[in-house]
């Protein structure tokens, strides 16, 4: 056994990786790209050595400066993660080279699957079952058009050397073949280098069930059972689950036969998946293999009981296979979800940002949370954008599903979009309560999934109600904690001694802008907005506040960042920017003021100047975050005193941008 290796990866899989290698005594040596030099994966390993710039292109794709530092601190190994080089046929055979063990498969295997091309040519004398299309080496357009023709459309257009559902187009009528074809193939070009297309027939109803193989060096393999990978959003997977549901005992063992007939084919050792698509009537179909361990890995592990990663250490050190086909054991259900720093509502988009507050659920042997990143740091634009991987078990499906729902409930992030709402969206969702998943899910249930989500009608008076504590507790911890009128200390009698203590917040919430005057009566506050009136109590426990509104209990979290507060109120995450805020009989005198970057961003339009008139609602300057555009708008009828900000500038948030004296303000000095 290896008593050192080197992880040439980062994130949650380095992580995953180093935990078990200390569970077995193992010493773990990280790489990491000037980006990554705080990131947790460095903070776990044994020793750590900075590898290049951010680009992965310049620090964890560089096959000879890995080899370099494996070499330099003395490892046995090296775990390539996925993604990366873990499908680099080369970087497997410079660590043969350099005497160093690659804990994957042999590079033949690897390059024997690069090709889904060639793949599906070992996979027909393998006798493996396979969608009707062409994977030839003709490419001629009119050649290719007029197989579409003969199979019939619906066709699936699909690079050979694809990978992440880039460059894949469904066409379906031959009307539009041609200009499928040219845009898959400038996709492929740009993002494989290689544009041979492959053509399938276009199933329309299909699910992503995949089988889990194992190989040793001693001539085993079997298989561990399968996962559904079915809920996809532009062809890439969001949520695994282990078993399929409603897969027969007999396809699980057929699929399964088949996966390791087709893993023996290419002499495969270690870990890898054979992913199928399972069709309607029954029938499955050799898609790929992917020969590494797979993101979705823990479903596995979670019904098997078993941990791969220690499998993959133990047969890359030469050892046989644990156990035997009929020694594995499958119990109970997992599902995993990803959770994505991504924009659902913008069409799945990534987006970049800070992590500035970050909750997960407790762990335990019903709940498992991969990750690699801590509050604080930071989502970049150079690496895939996946926050973590939730994964739960239980005995069966509906309780796993209930258990997923709580835990999504307890992951909670401010600071960047994620599609945490999105998951729990889904997971609660009829049809996948019922297991009737397939790869057009998202597409088939868009109404339901999106449009039906409900507001949460009482996040603005608790995001008030946490505001007025807060505040209160800034004049004395005790007396206003409990928000005695009567105390010195209160801020509402000892600032101010006349009678008014209406206080006014403003918040604003995706466009929509909430006054909120809030009225001290003894110990609670009466909350009026939008022709509500609501009687308001409450503490607040760290990040928690218990409220009672109108009698009805409460117990949300909150975050604040800067002027966003955000809350967590079960299922529903409501994003507030508190404006303003002030007494109503000073509201009059503070209208002026700045207009802030409401986000990191850059500065694309100006659309005003110093002096200029406006109106209320006119647009002043448009930002653009994350490949979204914002506009500030005049808050009022007004003047510009100062624009601070031309195009191309960067800014940050709470920056001020544009100075502004709104209409029958008093010129101040
Ligand atoms: P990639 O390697 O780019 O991820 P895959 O071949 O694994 O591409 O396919 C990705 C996804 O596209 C599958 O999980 C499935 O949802 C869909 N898909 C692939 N082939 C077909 C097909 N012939 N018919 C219908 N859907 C397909």
């Amino acid at each position: 056994m290896f008593n050192k290796i080197l992880i040439a990866n980062r994130g949650e899989i380095a992580c995953r990786i180093i935990r078990t290698a200390h569970d077995m005594g193992i010493q773990c040596v990280a790489i990491y790209s000037e980006a990554d030099r705080n990131a947790m994966h460095v903070a776990m390993a044994d020793k750590a050595y900075c590898i290049g710039p951010a680009p992965s292109t310049e620090s964890y794709l560089k096959i000879d400066t890995i080899i370099e530092t494996a070499l330099k601190s003395g490892v046995q190994g090296i775990h390539p993660g996925y993604g990366f080089l873990a499908e680099n046929a080369d970087f497997s055979r410079a660590c043969d080279e350099a005497g160093i063990t690659f804990i994957g498969p042999p590079a033949s295997a690897i390059e024997a699957m690069g090709s889904k091309a060639a793949a599906k040519d070992i996979m027909l004398d393998a006798d493996v079952p396979m969608v009707q299309g062409y994977h030839g080496e003709n490419q001629d357009p009119d050649f290719l058009k007029n197989f579409a023709d003969k199979i019939g459309y619906p066709i699936l257009l699909k690079p050979s050397a694809g990978g992440g559902g880039k460059g894949m187009r469904i066409v379906r009528s031959g009307k539009e073949f041609d200009s499928s074809l040219d845009s898959a193939k400038r996709e492929a070009k740009a993002s494989f280098g290689d544009e041979a297309m492959l053509i399938e027939k276009y199933l329309t109803r299909p699910r992503h069930v995949e089988i889990q193989v194992f190989a040793d060096t001693h001539g085993n393999a079997i298989y561990l059972a399968e996962r559904d990978c079915s809920v996809q959003r532009r062809h890439q997977k969001i949520i695994e689950e282990a078993p399929a549901p409603g897969l027969s005992d007999e396809t699980r063992k057929s699929m399964g036969a088949t996966a390791v007939k087709a893993a023996k084919a290419i002499g495969y050792v270690g870990a890898g998946t054979v992913e199928f698509l399972y069709d309607e009537d029954g029938s499955f179909y050799f898609m790929e293999m992917n020969t590494r361990l797979q993101v979705e890995h823990p479903v596995t592990e979670f019904i098997t009981g078993l941990d791969l990663v220690e499998w993959q250490l133990l047969v890359a050190s030469g050892m046989p296979l644990p156990l035997k086909q009929e020694e594995v054991t499958v119990n109970g259900a997992a599902i995993e979800v990803r959770i994505y720093a991504e924009d659902p509502d913008n069409e799945f988009l990534p987006s970049t940002g800070k992590l500035v507050y970050l909750r997960t659920p407790e762990e335990n042997k019903h709940v498992r949370v991969d990750t690699g990143v801590r509050e604080n740091d930071e989502v970049s634009v150079y690496y895939d954008p996946m926050i973590a991987k939730l994964i739960v078990w239980d005995e069966n499906r509906d309780l796993a599903i209930q258990r997923m729902d709580s835990a999504l409930q307890n992951y909670r992030i401010s600071g960047l979009k994620t599609n945490v709402s999105f998951l729990s969206s889904v997971i609660n969702s009829e049809p996948f309560g019922r297991g009737d998943v397939e790869t057009g899910f998202i597409e088939r249930h868009y109404d339901s999934l999106f449009k039906d989500i409900p507001t949460d009608e009482d996040a603005p008076a608790l995001t008030a109600l946490y505001i007025l504590l807060k505040k209160s507790k800034t004049g004395a911890m005790e007396a206003l904690a409990t928000c005695d009128p009567y105390s010195p200390w209160n801020f509402f009698s000892a600032w101010r001694l006349n009678d008014n203590p209406v206080y006014i917040i403003k918040l604003l919430n995706d466009g929509r802008e909430i006054t909120i005057s809030a009225d001290l009566k003894g110990k609670y506050y009466q909350l009026k907005f939008e022709g509500k009136d609501i009687r308001a109590s409450g503490h607040l426990s760290g990040d928690t506040l218990i409220a009672s509104l109108d009698n009805r209990k409460f117990d949300v979290a909150i975050a604040e960042h800067l002027n966003q507060i955000t809350v967590f109120n079960k299922r529903l995450r409501s994003e507030f920017h508190s404006v303003e805020e002030q007494y109503a009989d000073l509201a009059h005198d503070q209208d002026d003021g700045g207009l802030t970057a409401p986000m990191n961003g850059t500065i694309v339009a100006v659309l005003t100047e110093a002096g200029a008139k406006v109106k209320k609602g006119d647009g002043l300057i448009v930002l653009e975050a994350m490949k979204m555009e914002h506009k500030i708008m005049a808050p009022d009828d007004g003047t510009v005193t100062d624009v601070f900000f031309k195009v191309g500038d960067l800014v940050k948030e709470g920056t001020e941008l544009i100075a502004f004296k709104a209409d029958g303000d008093q010129e101040s000095a």
